[in-house]
């Protein structure tokens, strides 16, 4: 892996500018390896920018040996365009991070074949056949590997960036670097915690049938500062290193391969975060399966299936991180000599069962921010956007909104992840049962 990087600046400079299907040839031609990697004349190279996502522009290159993956930020969101501009330092980011996944779990992320700095460019490889995990759920596809490949990569990325396995004085300098990631950080803290519960330009959702609950939200005393202390553990609680955006469309799958992709909003903080993130996900997936029914298809085996995955998710990153935790890392705190004792280790033990009841609260919380922002905020998701008929995906939506509210409210209430399944299944994914 080779980098470049740009004085003080990390990323851009006088070289920056968006590259195109004919200017990338010349770029991928000028790095050594590649040609020979894409294979034949770089003219015959079929080149397509896929960037079906909200920021950045996404080429694949192919040529007779084999593709890659371009990723370039531009200076603004490509959502909404260039009057939000946006530092191109998040493709730093997203390759630093990429190494700390790299070096936690093997084979989970996407491998790097070149950084470019000076053009805020990633060369990576190219995922095929993989489809995002997204589009895999609206079309019904059981994925029996998921949920233990997601714990896995969440468990080892989480702990290995922790205080638990990171000496203090390489976390601070990591943990000082990643809060320089701090415009990603804002789109978040606007977008996730504050602008669904306000008045806002770049809020929106199915109207006019979820207009009283929307109106509703804005009013309501208990979630607003429920959601406000989520904030407040989001800003001050840097306890490993985040993907930070881990939703269905952040997963490549195959039926025997997972792979995440895409942490440009990495930083350090609660590690509740990307678990409510995935969670959140899967119940957005679960809420929306009413409306991708059909008559020759009910989803009713399918949406228990995505119960199953999100239990075995939570609990596949339990043992994980416990097992990891009880083997020990280079972390300066909890160190094994304090506790080889029998009653420390019993005490430990205790500590650590403690620990992971506030880490699934925390989750269990964070997860409901995330179902809100996705119903009444700016970025939607097409698990529910792809249901055609207003008055169906609205019925899903508000199953969705009274989850949510009770997830941020009572995250401290729930004492297993088969409560909170629990009650996806008694607010109902049937698709019969809204009115
Ligand atoms: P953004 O940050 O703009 O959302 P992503 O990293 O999510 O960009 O990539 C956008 C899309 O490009 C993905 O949804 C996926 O379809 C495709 N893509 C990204 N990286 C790869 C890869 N390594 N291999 C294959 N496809 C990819
Ligand atoms: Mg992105």
């Amino acid at each position: 892996m080779k980098t470049q990087t740009q004085g003080s600046r990390l990323v851009g400079g006088p070289n920056y500018a968006p590259l195109s299907e004919t200017t990338i040839r010349t770029f991928l031609r000028s790095i050594p390896g590649l040609t020979k990697l894409l294979g034949g004349p770089a003219a015959d190279w079929a080149v397509r920018e896929v960037g079906d996502g909200n920021l950045n522009l996404v080429f694949i290159v192919k040529g007779s040996a084999g593709g890659l993956v371009v990723k370039q930020a531009l200076p603004y969101v490509r959502l909404v365009g260039e009057s939000w501009p946006l530092p191109l330092d998040r493709i730093y980011f997203e390759h630093e991070a990429l190494g700390h996944q790299a070096r936690a779990v093997s084979g989970a992320v996407p491998k790097v074949h070149y950084f470019d700095a000076s053009r805020a460019a990633i060369v990576m490889e190219l995922l095929e056949p993989h489809i995002i995990l997204r589009k895999a759920l609206i079309r019904g596809t059981f994925l029996p590997r998921l949920a233990k490949d997601i714990s896995g990569f969440v468990a080892s990325t989480l702990f290995a960036t922790s205080d638990f396995a990171m000496p203090a004085v390489e976390k601070r300098a990591a943990q000082a670097l990643f809060s320089r990631n701090s415009k990603l950080c804002k789109i978040t803290e606007d977008l996730v915690f504050t602008d669904p519960y306000r008045i806002a330009n770049l809020n929106r959702w199915t109207s006019p049938q979820l207009d009283a609950v929307a109106a509703r939200f804005r009013v309501d005393a208990p979630l607003k500062l429920a959601v406000q202390e989520l904030k407040w553990i989001f800003l001050t609680r840097g306890e490993a290193l985040l993907h930070g955006d881990l939703h269905t469309g952040s997963v490549m799958v195959t039926q025997e391969d997972t792979r995440i992709i895409d942490p440009e909003f990495a930083f350090f903080g609660p590690m509740g975060f990307d678990i409510g993130a995935f969670m959140a996900n899967l119940l957005l997936a679960y809420f929306a399966q009413a409306g991708q029914a059909g008559p020759d298809d009910d989803r009713i085996a399918y949406r228990e299936w995505i119960l199953d995955t999100l239990e075995a998710f939570w609990r596949g990153f339990e043992s994980r991180f416990l097992a990891l935790w009880r083997k020990g890392g280079d972390g300066d705190v909890f160190s094994g000599a304090l506790f080889a004792d029998s009653a420390a280790a019993i005490a430990l033990e205790g500590f650590r069962g403690r620990f992971m009841d506030g880490l699934l609260a925390d989750a269990i919380g964070f997860a409901g921010a995330k179902m809100v922002r996705r119903i009444l905020g700016l970025a939607h998701v097409e698990d529910l956007e792809s249901i055609a008929d207003a008055d169906r995906r609205a019925g899903c939506e508000l199953r969705v909104l009274h989850m949510a509210r009770r997830l941020i409210v009572d995250r401290g209430s729930f004492r297993s992840i088969g409560e909170v399944t629990q009650m996806a299944r008694h607010v109902g994914g049937s698709n019969d049962a809204w009115s």
